[in-house]
């Protein structure tokens, strides 16, 4: 009886919401509490170890042996490509200098995705199973994403969620529930700048106090990385293989950070989402799949996503998470962690999407549209659109630093 009344117990605080456990801040359904600022004593106790947040990484310490020696060890190696323009993402000084053969493979310029220097992968910017979609959101973790985490797990569906350090310090119990629910974690920088600007060392220390962070909090060390703003040249490709991370781009760009900024609306958002549609619907994707980029930023893009979501399922035979269209099983430094090769997550998904592009003619004739975001018909999980509306007020009002970068978030 003592052991009943205990398990009872047990289940009874598991539903608790509270800031204490994942399980208790996943179980919030007010986005207002969910932001809620809490101290969490693994990342207080380690806090003065790491830079500050969301401040650009500018050196790694001599009082961090390990990080510093890591460092060291690759310096000399690294390629001596300079820093690009600012931090900020202003390039107006540095481009006209720059050759018109890219020779760094920079990104940002041509799109490169293919690098010249050698011994260097060349970037994940779509994935090679047939009529399947890389699924993943960036820039989290959001404290309010509880109901669109909810959503995802309703609908069974995984995803590859590109986390920045400076978030997952101040919301770690929301970077665990990616882990809890099955999601892949990469590294997203600390604090969410341009990367080919940084000096080498800064460079190295946001992605390396990332994937640090990342492990203080989840007990896992990503292996994949995203550079935000696609920002990324051949020196910057070379730190992150070094520390392990392979460079996630991606083929198409939702666009969805943008809106309310230079003029960018709901519908143009919905648009890029509807081109990506339409080339699975023709069949673009026949021999091998695509990645799009999607955030978890704010209220407009987690709303976007599950608005969009059961339209991609029907155009495209699989979703699935970037590193499992690779059969990348051991996503994570640790051993003790697998993921489903690809083979094994599309037979284990009971929630399955369409298996056919045909079907995707029952969505044309929805009465849903591109004008229909916000309006709160749609199923948003367990805090409803209204809730998720206060929920971007309360994110943008939870962190100066994502007010600061707002104007340039990608
Ligand atoms: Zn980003």
């Amino acid at each position: 009886m003592r052991f009943a009344l205990s398990a009872l117990l047990l289940a009874v605080s598991a539903c608790a919401q509270d800031h204490t456990t994942e399980a208790g801040e996943a179980a919030i359904d007010d986005p207002a509490l969910e932001c809620a600022p809490y101290s969490y004593a693994p990342v207080h106790a380690a806090q003065a170890s790491f830079p500050a947040i969301w401040q650009p990484v500018t050196s790694v310490p001599a009082s961090d042996t390990v990080a510093r020696a890591k460092f060291l060890a690759m310096n000399s190696s690294i390629p001596k490509i300079p820093p690009k323009g600012t931090l900020a993402g202003d390039f107006d000084a540095f481009s006209p200098t720059y050759s018109a053969t890219d020779p760094d493979c920079w990104w940002t310029d041509t799109k490169c995705v293919t690098p010249k220097l050698s011994g260097l992968k060349p970037d994940i910017a779509n994935v090679p199973e047939p009529r399947t979609l890389g699924y993943g959101f960036d820039d989290g973790p959001n404290c309010s994403h509880n109901a669109f985490y909810d959503y995802l797990t309703e609908k069974k569906q995984k995803a590859t969620m590109f986390y920045i350090g400076s978030n997952v310090f101040d919301w770690p119990l929301q970077a665990q529930r990616a882990v809890a629910d099955g999601h892949e974690i990469c590294v997203h920088t600390w604090s969410h700048r341009y990367m080919t600007a940084f000096p080498n060392e800064g460079a190295f220390g946001e992605l390396y106090y990332t994937m640090q962070a990342i492990k203080l909090v989840t007990g896992v060390t990503p292996t994949c990385w995203r550079p935000p703003f696609g920002d990324v040249d051949d020196r910057i490709r070379y730190i992150a293989a070094q520390l392990g991370l392979e460079t996630i781009v991606w083929g198409y760009d939702s666009n969805d950070w943008a809106v309310g900024f230079n003029g960018v609306t709901a519908q143009a958002v919905q648009a890029n989402y509807d081109a990506l549609m339409a080339d699975a619907s023709a069949g673009k994707f026949n021999s091998s799949g695509a990645i799009i980029l999607t955030h978890e930023l704010n209220n407009f893009t987690m709303q976007t996503a599950m608005h969009n979501y059961p339209k991609l399922a029907a155009v495209f035979d699989h979703i699935v998470p970037v590193q499992v269209a690779q059969n990348k099983t051991q996503p994570y430094v640790e051993t003790n962690y697998t993921m489903l090769d690809f083979a094994s997550y599309v037979a284990n998904r009971t929630g399955k999407s369409a298996t056919s592009a045909n079907s995707a003619s029952s969505s044309n004739s929805s009465s849903s549209s591109s004008s229909s975001h916000g309006s709160g018909a749609q199923k948003v999980g367990k805090a409803g659109a209204g809730a998720l509306r206060v929920s971007m007020l309360a994110v943008a009002g939870a962190s100066a630093g994502v007010l600061v970068g707002a104007a340039l978030w990608a």
